[in-house]
């Protein structure tokens, strides 16, 4: 057996550790005799496994009280029209687009009520940056402020102290106002101040599990404010009120995830996950940085991803070269997105270091056969 280099932006690599597991128990979880996706939702057997999941989680992310965590379905896609659906209640929210998710998400919006767009950092197709929080115009009489903490494609971050600037900024111009964001590749991959945030989601498939789950934590006093006419199973207060199991959840994809949570405790919890994952990022970063230009990454230094590293070389032919080359070597998932072309390694919490150590070797290498 051999597992590639994987560098997927997602669905992306699990931990092997989770996937030989997961093999070990397929047959007969537990010695019930049966894998736990072939058994009732209701059962005692996943009843155990879902609560396992969503208490690993809460102890990761420190995830206060009045916070609800659910198990959905749907992807991070579905969350761009469920959330004004919830959350609206027949105002406005403000918008925030810093690459082609929180585009994504602003439009949907609008599609389901009233969006504003705050701010977009688009210049001539490309994202490169975030706003200054203080200088952006809130809406004291929004619904919500949202954003993407993490653009994927982009590689366009908001690391913690932005995310801090900017909860302080909206705290003063517009209080009670909660913020809302996609956290789908990068969410775990460092600690993380729930607090600040009225809404969180991710689809599962980057940093958490298999596709086919989206997780959701929401505060309270948010649910409940769905617009008449919101279908049963988009209705967060529902899902909450029945523990995520209104209809069949994606068993499988919970208990992987719970697996996940698991392993990123065993390692020390997501401080020591994220010391390892900026020393990822570092490393890629330094080697594109000091390769005379070869390798280029358009983000602005306090920007850059820790997570999704998009670079160029210097013309399309010789990325192409490169995709090519990389996959003969071994590697998988360094195409970038196809809307932007060039190269993306993404570096989520499943990719060991020994990934971006042997990513630098042939970085090195090619550049070296055709600089
Ligand atoms: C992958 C991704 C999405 C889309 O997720 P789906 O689960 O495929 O709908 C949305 N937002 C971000 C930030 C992503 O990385």
């Amino acid at each position: 057996m051999t597992r590639a280099w994987n560098f997927s932006a997602g669905p992306a690599t699990l931990p092997v550790e989770v996937l030989q597991q997961a093999r070990e128990e397929l047959l007969d979880w537990r010695g019930i005799g049966a894998s736990i996706m072939e058994v009732s939702h209701r059962g005692k057997a996943f009843s155990g496994v879902i609560a396992a999941a969503e208490a690993d989680l809460r102890d990761l992310l420190a995830i206060p009280e009045n916070y609800r965590v659910l198990f959905l379905q749907g992807g991070q896609t579905l969350q761009f029209a469920q959330v004004p659906m919830n959350l609206l209640a027949g105002r406005s929210a403000d918008y925030l687009i810093t690459g082609t998710w929180s585009q994504k998400a602003y439009k949907e919006a609008a599609k389901v009520g009233k969006a504003r767009l705050v701010a977009s950092t688009e210049d001539n197709g490309h994202f490169t940056r975030l706003p200054e929080p203080g200088e952006l115009r809130f809406d004291r009489d929004a619904a919500y402020f949202h954003l993407c903490t993490n653009e994927t494609i982009h590689g366009v971050e908001a690391h913690e102290d932005y995310e801090a600037r900017l909860f302080d900024a909206l705290s003063a111009a517009a209080p009670g106002v909660p913020l809302v964001s996609d956290m789908s590749s990068h969410i775990l991959s460092r600690p993380l101040a729930v607090r600040r945030y009225g809404l969180i989601s991710a689809g599962a498939q980057k940093n958490i599990g298999p596709s086919g789950l989206t997780l959701v934590i929401v505060r309270d006093d948010l649910l409940g404010r769905a617009a008449a006419g919101t279908p049963t199973i988009l209705d967060y207060r529902n899902q909450a009120d029945n523990d995520s199991m209104l209809n069949t959840p994606s068993t499988f994809a919970i208990y992987v995830a719970g697996l996940v949570f698991k392993w990123l405790k065993a390692r020390g919890g997501l401080a020591a996950v994220a010391a390892v994952n900026r020393e990822k990022a570092r490393r890629l970063y330094a080697a594109i940085d000091g390769s005379g230009g070869f390798y280029r990454s358009e983000v602005d230094v306090a920007c850059r991803s820790i997570m999704n590293v998009p670079f160029r070389l210097p013309v399309p032919e010789l990325e192409a070269r490169f995709v090519q080359a990389s996959e003969a070597a071994g590697f998988i998932g360094l195409k970038g997105h196809k809307s932007v072309g060039g190269i993306r390694a993404s570096l989520y919490n499943a990719v060991p270091l020994e990934a971006v150590e042997a990513l630098l070797r042939f970085m090195d290498e090619f550049r070296a056969a055709n600089a």
